[in-house]
């Protein structure tokens, strides 16, 4: 074995630690409770958690924690010591099954949008064995699911699991049909994830960054992306070796870290991971984030994270490349040679447009935050309306199914490129329609509305429960099909028909496209406070609830986190603009105003004209007359909305009011930093941040 294989999941305890350690009926026992979904029993636990805590004592562990999801998007960690006292006034290290199952966090301060008042704060984590234990800074973490006392969802991976299991069960049922046995079905997702990467230095000197990981304020530096030269360039030595100091750590951790490259911003770059099954992905998703973040501080850099840490330069996102496989690993949205005599995978094509049309608000809505706002609808990511990208070749084959026709296209046109683990490819997919929201690219689907620093959680569990609601409707009424070809082609036919309004083949950053796309029905839902409120609606609430998802109450707690989680943070923007404006930019443009006045009267005094300084200091003057009036407007706006009390009307005072106020502060700040002096400048300019690694 090489290095690298060695070190690959050195701190997992996965299946073949579990092989090498666990008595083969405990391990049996383990395997069959997660394929059938079922808890552990008490005694297999014990025998688990022993093995566990021998293995993590021997890797340095003195601690353990339940590593849990809550809905602030992050993961949380409370860490627990093995000790345990004995009878001599010793300790030995001890890790029950109990422990291993259940443990309870104090909660009080986690969001529960008003599912639980805090005398009742107690929630307790279970461990979700689907997902393996791994050591983080000498702690066996265990992944755990996060539930309220009394039992509400309070997490993220609760309902993934579970979008996870009915898309599973509706997906058998289908195969069923099709004279398929599988156990199961699971969803597969592999994260492509974007980040922005400053020199910490400078990072340190923008209060911006620190408190709300973009910038607020920045007047362009002279050169961005416009040459495009950073794309796929050449990956400077001190980000070479940060990425290959974060390869080895996520290695560690079983993440299957794959290809990184520069993205097209300068700064910006990109991590993929080889897809795995939806709740390690999303798990380890988690991980890659927070290494990212720590691995930069070693090589003195800051990962930034958020959607858009600079304006007038792309944006971050994250493609969720998703896709449905049996337990035995086929892929089934694999089209094969001939997709037009491929009734497993046009039902499966059917169901997903279908979900999509129908669901269209879920979808944005699990896309919307007040960072994803900068980029949706902004020519560098798909516009905020949901459509289905198929390319030629799918379409026509649709087409003719929908015209009674035989499809007589040429086969030859679904090549095959290279070996297996590549399938058939539709050929207008290998160039990409990168404007699509919703893209099928080859063998899977590429949901591509994510913003950098979601939890994936989110879109992933609208995709799997509205395709497992699709796929189950489609099983009943093939149930009984006499002609199950025929039965399927009439399907496909009448799905296609009701729901082609969704497939846009074009480009989706045109404005064409916008007026196209309303007057075919579809959804433009603009912002964050226009989009979360079709959370709760009926449809969306029944939906959730029949899959088990979510009850009513979770989804209106959601809809409320959602909305006061936005309000929060443009709040705390307007705040940072406004001190960062009063400490940093004020002070400084009226320092060089007034250096400026000083020489025109020195030079007056001296009998010198002095002609540009005495225009530059008043335009500066009139500049922050400008910008102290907008700081005025935005300050009473940030008061008029802590007044608010409905959650809704607050979010959208904070969307309409103060996010208006801060882009008008912005601009004449922008237009002063433009004309100041650069050693009167508080804090690095954007050419400095995005620039500035240069080694
Ligand atoms: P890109 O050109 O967008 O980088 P890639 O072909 O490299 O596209 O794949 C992007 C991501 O899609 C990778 O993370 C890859 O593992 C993932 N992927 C490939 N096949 C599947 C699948 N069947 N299910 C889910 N994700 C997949
Ligand atoms: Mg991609």
């Amino acid at each position: 074995m090489n290095d690298v294989q060695k070190l690959f999941g050195s701190l997992v305890f996965n299946e073949t630690v579990m092989k090498d350690r666990l008595p083969t009926a405990t391990y049996k026992a383990y395997k069959q409770a997660i394929i059938e979904g079922k808890p552990l029993n008490i005694e297999i636990a014990n025998i688990i958690a022993n093995a566990m805590k021998d293995w993590a004592l021997e890797h340095g562990c003195t601690h353990f924690t339940h590593w849990f999801q809550p809905m602030t998007g992050i993961t949380a960690e409370k860490h627990e010591s093995f000790i345990s006292p004995t009878a001599e006034g010793r300790v030995i290290m001890d890790f029950s099954g109990k422990e291993l199952i259940q443990g309870e966090p104090d909660a009080s301060s986690f969001p529960s949008g008003g599912l639980r008042a805090t005398f009742e704060a107690r929630g307790y984590t279970a461990w979700d064995p689907t997902s393996y234990a791994f050591i983080k800074d000498n702690c066996l973490c265990i992944p755990t699911a996060f539930c309220s006392y009394t039992g509400e969802v309070l997490d993220k991976k609760t309902p993934l699991l579970r979008s996870m299991n009915a898309v599973s069960k509706a997906a058998c049922k289908i195969l069923k049909l099709f004279g398929i046995n599988t156990v199961r079905v699971n969803s597969t997702v592999g994260p492509e994830q974007e980040y922005f990467l400053v020199d910490k230095k400078m990072w340190e000197k923008r209060k911006d960054l620190v408190y709300c990981g973009r910038t607020l304020f920045g007047a362009k530096s002279p050169r961005g992306q416009e040459l495009e030269d950073h794309y796929f360039g050449i990956i400077k030595q001190r980000v070479l070796a940060f990425m290959k100091d974060l390869d080895e750590e996520l290695w560690k951790l079983g993440v299957l870290a794959k290809t990184e490259h520069n993205e097209v911003a300068p700064a910006q770059h990109e991590l993929a991971p080889i897809f795995s099954s939806t709740n390690v992905a999303s798990d380890h998703n988690q991980l890659m984030m927070e290494f990212m973040k720590r691995v930069a501080l070693r090589h003195g850099l800051v990962c930034l994270l958020h959607e858009k840490p600079f304006d007038g330069v792309n944006g971050s996102g994250k493609h969720n490349n998703w896709s449905l496989a049996t337990e035995e690993g086929k892929n089934l949205l694999d089209p094969g040679k001939e997709p037009y005599k491929n009734l497993r995978f046009l039902t499966f094509l059917a169901a997903i447009l279908k979900a999509v049309d129908e669901y269209q608000d879920l979808l944005r809505v699990s896309v919307a935050s007040a960072g994803n706002d900068h980029r949706l609808g902004a020519n560098e990511a798909p516009p905020a309306i949901v459509s289905v990208f198929l390319g030629t070749e799918l379409t026509a084959v649709l087409e003719a199914i929908a015209a009674d026709k035989v499809y007589t296209g040429n086969p030859a046109e679904f090549m095959k490129i290279s070996d297996d683990t590549i399938p058939a490819l539709v050929k207008d997919n290998t160039d990409r329609n990168r404007t699509s929201p919703f893209a099928f690219t080859g063998n899977k689907f590429e949901f591509r509305m994510l913003g950098s620093m979601f939890s994936i959680s989110g879109p992933n569990i609208v995709l799997n429960t509205i395709v497992a609601e699709e796929l189950d409707e489609f099983a009943e009424k093939l149930a009984d099909a006499p002609d199950l070809e025929a039965a399927v082609y009439d399907l496909v036919k009448e799905t296609y028909l009701a729901h082609k309004r969704i497939v846009f083949n074009g480009n989706g950053y045109t404005d064409e496209w916008v007026a196209e796309a309303a007057k075919r029905g579809l959804l433009n839902l603009k912002s964050t406070p226009e989009a979360i409120p079709y959370l709760g609606s009926e449809k969306n609430v029944a939906l959730f609830a029949k899959h088990h998802i979510f009850t009513e109450a979770e989804v209106k707690s959601r809809v409320e986190i959602l909305l006061e989680n936005y309000s929060t943070t443009i709040s705390i923007e307007a705040a940072t603009a406004l001190d960062m404006f009063h400490k940093d930019i004020l002070p400084a443009v009226g320092a060089y105003t007034e250096d400026l006045t000083r020489a025109v009267l020195d030079k007056k005094a001296a009998g010198i004209s002095a002609g540009f300084e005495a225009e530059l200091a008043s335009k500066l003057s009139a500049l922050s007359a400008e910008m102290y009036a907008a700081s005025l407007k935005l300050d009473a706006d940030l008061k008029a909305a802590a007044e608010i009390e409905c959650s809704k009307k607050k979010a959208t005072f904070f969307h309409d009011a103060v996010v208006a106020d801060m882009e008008a502060l912005r601009a004449a700040v922008d237009a002063a930093e433009a004309l100041t002096g650069g050693k009167y400048l508080p804090y690095p300019t954007y050419g400095e941040l995005l620039f500035g690694v240069n080694e």
